[in-house]
């Protein structure tokens, strides 16, 4: 392989930084946004994560628990939350949550992932509530919960602070946070678009906050609305520097937006090509964030196979009940799944070997999952 044959000239200079493990800079990143090259900036992302990964692509048994969406925040990209003419309004009871864990219960489930809108009314106790609910149905299982804008809106009603709120939520057994909220660090982009939520420098004090009480968390990069390619550069380093300094980050997960039914309608989806990209220059930049997710439910399944040649070795999980993207009728009753064997297939058939992991990327079944690739279940 003559990598100069892939590379040209103008991407060269990289390669060199990739293979002798230099830190790219912020003009490497602009010009990985910016070059026509796509196939050069995805064989500079497949050499990193192949280098960390191998072969291997995670894939984890999850549910996904959306307990409100009566949301106050109003942010222009969200179809989510209730609204006159959109989603009817619910907020599922501490019992409802456990309903909803039950119907899956013949699911072998690792984890748990919860979030909702900003509901002014709830009081502390009710998130206590939520999270105790699910110990008692599923004592085991990893509970990722809560974005930092959810914390914040906790911390506020349980008058403490970020760090004492996080203690008490992890007592009650939150296990880490996920990534959203912060959508993207550009102040430019949160005035125009959630001016009503925290920003970039808040999100980051709580993500301190759960590093110091022990939590791990995720983080996301919500591309293909009207942020521009320095934007997008300058949240992935802002990222990397936060990671430098907690060492608490597990993955990032790049998420394409999607228009239908916010108030961006009249934006265009992103294409495959950019969902590549992102995930490519995300797994050369954030040099120290083990994982890349490619979130199939956002990217579709057919660019996730691609993806995992492009930086990505994580296709997220089996997901029960997914209900932040897309509405239906039944608000609350939208079930997006793939199944297991759906996983592993849409794995392999990318060239991948299918691991299924726990919340901390620890291998589940790896037993069963060679049985799997020998063709002997
Ligand atoms: S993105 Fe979150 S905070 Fe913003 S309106 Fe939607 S539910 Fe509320």
């Amino acid at each position: 392989m003559h990598p100069e044959r892939v590379l040209g000239d103008e991407l060269m200079p990289v390669y060199e930084k990739v293979i002798t493990g230099k830190r790219l800079e912020e003009a490497d990143g602009r010009l990985l946004y910016r070059t026509p090259n796509l196939t050069g900036v995805g064989f500079l992302a497949n050499i990193v994560r192949e280098s960390l990964h191998g072969d291997r692509a995670y894939y984890v048994r999850n549910q996904h628990i959306n307990y409100t969406n009566l949301c106050n925040k109003l942010c222009k990209f969200c179809s989510f939350y209730a609204k006159k003419g959109g989603p009817a309004p619910y907020t599922l009871t501490p019992e409802q949550v456990k309903q909803r864990l039950r119907q899956y219960l013949h699911v072998p489930i690792t984890e748990v992932h919860i979030v909702g809108g900003i509901h002014p009314k709830l009081p502390f106790q009710y998130y206590l509530d939520v999270l105790q609910a699910v110990k008692e149905v599923r004592p085991d299982v990893h509970i990722k919960a809560f974005t930092a804008v959810e914390v914040v809106q906790i911390a506020e009603v349980a008058k403490m602070g970020y760090e004492d709120t996080l203690r008490v939520l992890k007592a009650a057994g939150l296990d880490s946070l996920p990534g959203g909220g912060l959508e993207i660090y550009s102040e430019r982009v949160h005035q125009q678009l959630f001016p009503r939520k925290i920003g970039g420098d808040e999100w980051s004090e709580v993500a301190r906050a759960a590093a110091r009480v022990g939590l791990s968390q995720y983080a996301t990069m919500l591309y293909g609305h009207i942020e521009s390619v320095e934007e997008r550069v300058e949240h992935l380093v802002r990222l990397r520097e936060l990671q430098d300094e907690t060492g608490h980050f597990l993955a990032l997960t790049p998420l394409s937006f999607h228009p239908e039914g916010t108030e961006l309608e009249h934006l265009p989806h992103p294409s495959g090509y950019d969902d590549l990209r992102n995930i490519a220059v995300s797994r050369l930049l954030l040099d120290n964030f083990p994982h890349i997710k490619s979130f199939w439910v956002m990217n579709t399944p057919a660019v996730t196979q691609v993806a995992l040649w492009y930086g990505a070795d994580d296709v997220d999980g089996t997901i029960h009940e997914y209900e932040i993207v897309y509405q239906d009728d039944s608000p609350g009753e939208r079930h997006q799944v793939l199944t297991r064997q759906q996983m592993i297939d849409l794995i392999l058939e990318a060239g991948r070997i299918p691991v299924e992991r726990d919340s901390h990327y620890r291998e589940v079944s790896s037993r069963l999952e060679e049985r799997v690739l020998s063709g002997r279940i």
